[in-house]
């Protein structure tokens, strides 16, 4: 789920920001101290949101959190959706502050100088996860939109590579979900009722080790589909 880990962001200098000091792994945080240190000290943490692979390394860091929640939850753990926060746009330090709920209820991005730091909203390669709950799926593609409307040059994942084609990317991403949607409202219309067939209709070419990654995706669109009024009502296990 973390691709080849956490990706921890250094910006800035006199003073450096951290953005998402990763988990708590001593040899990393001496790295992120360091490399801090070089650039004038550290003022202090910002977590694009509170779970564990991103907020951990924060008490052993020992430097202020200016945004965010430390938390010892990991990615399937806290309640995703909006969680009816305040969707308005904030400043902390040199950053815009983008509330993107969806893959948490506390998500933000961060945005500087055309540079997005995405966290969880976007990853380096494959989907992110969004679990039913809270509305969570629509505030996700609400997220996915605004964003993709801060016209911005680079993303900079929580985790894999960074994203030098941003727009491109936020569009695969929304007709990826938009993709599952319109397959799954086929199935529904074609009559089909079990979860099970459903999964293998719509998720098909998923590998069967992501298979119950691929059941909790869709309770998470039958949830969306329920709440537009959208779900027949006899679905079964
Ligand atoms: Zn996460």
């Amino acid at each position: 789920m973390t691709l080849e880990g956490t990706n921890t962001y250094v910006v800035g200098a006199d003073p450096a920001y951290v953005i998402d000091p990763g988990p708590a792994d001593r040899e990393h945080v001496g790295v992120v101290r360091r490399v801090g240190e070089d650039r004038g000290g550290i003022a202090g943490v910002l977590l694009t949101h509170s779970h564990a692979d991103h907020s951990a390394a924060v008490p052993m860091l020992e430097v202020p959190v200016l945004w965010g929640e430390v938390s010892s939850e990991d990615e399937l753990a806290l309640p995703p959706g909006a969680d009816g926060r305040a969707l308005a746009a904030d400043r902390i330090g040199p950053f815009e502050v983008l509330p993107t709920p969806g893959h948490a209820a506390d998500h933000v991005c961060f945005l500087l100088d055309g540079v997005g730091f995405c966290g969880d909203l976007v990853l380096g390669r494959g989907s992110s996860i969004v679990l039913p709950g809270g509305g969570a799926l629509v505030a996700y593609l609400d997220s996915l939109r605004r964003l993709r409307e801060g016209n911005l040059e680079l993303l900079c994942p929580g985790h894999g590579p960074w994203i030098p084609d941003p727009r491109e990317r936020l569009d695969e991403y929304r007709v990826h979900r938009t993709d599952r949607e319109e397959r799954l409202l086929a199935a529904l219309e074609a009559g089909e009722r079990s979860r099970e067939r459903l999964l293998d209709t719509v998720w098909y070419d998923v590998p069967e080790p992501l298979r119950p990654a691929a059941a909790v995706a869709m309770e998470a669109h039958l949830e969306k589909l329920g709440t537009e009024g959208r779900l027949p009502a006899d679905i079964v296990d």
